[in-house]
């Protein structure tokens, strides 16, 4: 199972991803938490990428991809990752495939979801956290820096994903359990359109 979530922040990517990894036993790799604990240690990392995630900017290409290289080259991710929040750019994208090499993805899933929604759901996440337990980015200002960076550089990925036959869209304005069951049927009408062969490795 190599499975892609893409989507604006705050669609739903993290819950949805937590419970693919459970299911089909393979990490659930969040760039954002693997960032937001490099900073939270004060390491080099994360003194480097720490502004710009304040400020709701994408870290640079080479940094993230480096990152998620080591990643996925250790053991847990031999059989398969769900990867949420990567790649942003058309740039990862393609260092993901050559990261990939012969290994193909199995799917990526587009949670759609309109602007209006988005805010209203990032404010509500604000509220509930209180203030303390916020994460630094999740304010309505830094949000809309999040999504101009999302429009901008990740939107393409959809385009680049459907052209390679990966790409399946859902709305992502449904429930956590009405997401998840679509999600589950696309995979299975995978698994049973592929031959065993094609399978291994899943
Ligand atoms: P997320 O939790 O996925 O919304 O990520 C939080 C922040 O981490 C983003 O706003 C970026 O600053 C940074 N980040 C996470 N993943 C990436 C990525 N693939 N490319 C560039 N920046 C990223």
């Amino acid at each position: 199972m190599r499975l892609i979530l893409l989507g604006p922040p705050g669609a739903g990517k993290g819950t949805q991803a937590k419970r693919l990894a459970e299911r089909h036993q393979v990490p659930h790799l969040s760039t954002g938490d693997i960032l937001r604990s490099e900073v939270k240690a004060a390491s080099e990392l994360g003194r480097q990428v720490d502004s710009k995630m304040r400020a709701g900017e994408l870290v640079d290409d080479d940094t993230i991809s480096s990152v998620v290289d080591r990643r996925l080259a250790q053991p847990d991710a031999a059989n398969g990752f769900i990867l949420d929040g990567y790649p942003r750019t058309i740039r990862q994208a393609n260092a993901l495939e050559g990261v990939l090499g012969s290994q193909s993805l199995t799917a990526v899933v587009e949670l759609m979801i309109d602007e209006e929604e988005l805010f209203a759901r990032i404010e509500a996440r604000a509220r509930e956290a209180g203030s303390a337990g916020v994460r630094a980015d999740d304010n309505s200002g830094t949000l809309r820096k999040r999504l101009a960076a999302f429009i901008k550089e990740t939107q393409p990925l959809s385009a680049f994903y459907k052209h390679r036959g990966l790409l399946f869209k859902i709305d992502g304005s449904a429930s956590v359990e009405e997401i998840a069951t679509t999600i589950d049927d696309h995979l299975t009408d995978i698994r049973a359109s592929q031959p065993s062969a094609a399978r291994k490795g899943e």
